[in-house]
């Protein structure tokens, strides 16, 4: 790891001649926010910027309404001299294709808060005490000097809104960021219903379905219980994939489970996994020895086969974990 501050990053990136920002595969909140809301603040310096990320996802549709998404675009190799920075990116796996658009960069930044970082870049600024990195981006444009606009504070409250759960387990921190982004004119009340409280209607059935055929398993992790629901590929239907997102939110709140899972089939026999725990099992070892990261109660990986067989398989490795202990 690399580390380097807020204060280093912003010294580098001032005298860039242009930069690239990559965020995540399956783009949330918090890696588009801090893209774009970094990249409005060096546009505003005058400084060129592109930011993109790595299909086959597309971009949810309540982030192409975020100030700065036209910054947007599919992302070819860096020029000579562009510095690249990753944001919200657990490793440099997580840039899916455009992992070579990073490290092919004359220099690069990592901004992240997951405590699984291994740090991949010549400037790691990766704080597991953050709540969001959307809140380590705005310590860089304070170190620039740029202007918090309304349209930067919506971009990083974007990344702090849905990272905290609503504010659920936001850090004292956090909540003075808020109030100094809604000082700089965030649409609180909109934000929020946009990125948290808002689906198609059909989202309504598949989420009946989904918790219909949940599963709840008592015994395992040692006894703390696990609760599992799988969302098919088929019953997505034609909604974006990125609906599917929220349903770990429904599924964790069972009294009976330490752990939550969701598992999502984007194409038959493919998953995205994510998992909650509540407050006992650090989901990082088991996510990490599953090929995934993140934070000790949320994490995620993706894995393939039956559903069948990849419930056993982190069942297996929840069992494995609990032993370990
Ligand atoms: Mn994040």
């Amino acid at each position: 790891m690399n580390r380097a501050s807020a204060g280093t990053v912003a010294s580098v990136l001032s005298g860039a001649d242009s930069v690239v920002i990559i965020s995540h595969v399956r783009p949330d909140p918090d890696t588009i926010g801090s893209a774009l809301g970094l990249g409005l603040g060096l546009v505003s310096l005058g400084i060129p910027v592109r930011c993109g990320f790595s299909g086959p996802e597309t971009l949810p549709r309540t982030l192409r309404e975020l100030p700065g998404a036209e910054l947007l675009a599919p992302l070819s190799a860096p020029s000579p001299g562009e510095i690249a920075v990753a944001v919200d990116a657990a490793s440099v796996g997580r840039l899916g294709d455009y992992e070579s658009v990073f490290t092919a960069a004359s220099r690069t930044i990592c901004i992240d808060h997951h405590v699984s970082n291994p740090g991949f870049g010549d400037f790691d600024l990766v704080d597991s005490e953050s709540d969001c990195t959307a809140v380590l981006i705005l310590d860089v444009l304070d170190e620039l000097g740029v202007e918090l606009t309304a349209d930067i504070a919506t971009c990083l409250y974007a990344g702090l809104v849905t990272d905290t759960g609503s504010f659920k387990w936001a850090r004292p921190a956090s909540f003075e960021v808020a109030a100094r982004l809604l000082h700089a004119g965030v649409n609180a009340a909109k934000w929020s219903r946009v990125l948290l409280d808002s689906h198609p209607y059909p989202w309504l059935r598949m989420l009946s379905d989904v918790l219909a055929s949940s599963h709840l398993d008592e015994t395992a992790c040692g006894g703390r219980g696990l609760v599992v629901a799988t969302v098919l590929a088929d019953q997505l239907g034609g909604m974006s994939w990125d609906e599917s997102e929220s349903v770990i939110d429904v599924v964790r709140t069972a009294r009976e489970a330490e752990v939550a899972a969701v598992f999502k089939e984007s194409t038959p026999g493919s998953w995205a996994v994510s998992l909650r725990s509540k407050t006992s099992v650090d989901l990082v070892p088991v996510a990490r020895a599953l090929g995934g990261g993140g934070h000790t109660r949320a994490a995620g990986y993706s894995d393939s086969g039956t559903a069948d067989e990849v419930v056993a398989r982190l069942r297996a490795e929840l069992e494995r974990s609990a032993n370990s202990e």
